[in-house]
């Protein structure tokens, strides 16, 4: 034979009797801040971008130039010891269509997001960016040129969004 629980002992209390006092309770509000720093090269390299240019670092070791630039050559295990500009022209090498929006509602117009090998930086280097201006995404294929289209300087806040998206350039 099972007993049955109707009243659980002691008192129930609701946020009411908190706000008026009923309840022991303590209160704080922390003071947490926080700072989150981009480091060395992610910071030029943000820099750069509101001057409307590509910042890449090198390794004279391997020779390699990699973007986005970072200050450590994962291949020599050594610091990279070189800056350079890349160009805002490459090709993509591979890209994503997307008809959901971030907020999961459908789009009628997809959104592209395409890893994009830029000129001049080494290969396998690569920006992950949008794709726009591209007429039918059906067409869009790997290894298609593209080029950045940027925002006007006074509008540039030192962010990757300074690029707007990268648009096929027609050959
Ligand atoms: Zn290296």
């Amino acid at each position: 034979m099972s007993v049955k629980i109707k009243h659980f002992p002691g008192e129930e209390i609701e946020t009411r009797d908190f706000r008026e006092g009923r309840v022991l309770f303590e209160s704080f509000r922390p003071k947490a801040r926080y700072a989150w720093s981009a480091g060395i090269a992610i910071s030029r390299f943000l820099e750069e971008l509101k001057n409307g240019r590509i910042l890449a670092s090198t390794c004279s070791k391997c020779g390699r130039i990699m973007v986005p630039p970072r200050i450590y050559c994962e291949k020599c295990f050594k610091p990279t010891d070189g800056w350079t500009y890349v160009k805002d022209t490459g090709v993509i090498n591979t890209f994503s269509v997307s008809f959901i929006a971030s907020d999961a509602s459908r789009l009628k117009e997809p959104i592209v997001v395409a890893v994009i090998e830029l000129d001049g930086a080494s290969e396998g280097m690569g920006i992950v960016h949008l794709i726009d201006e591209y007429g039918d995404w059906r067409e869009l294929k790997i290894g298609m040129r593209v080029q950045a289209v940027w925002k006007p300087p006074e509008e540039r806040t030192g962010a990757i969004t300074d690029i707007k998206y990268f648009k096929p350039v027609r050959e």
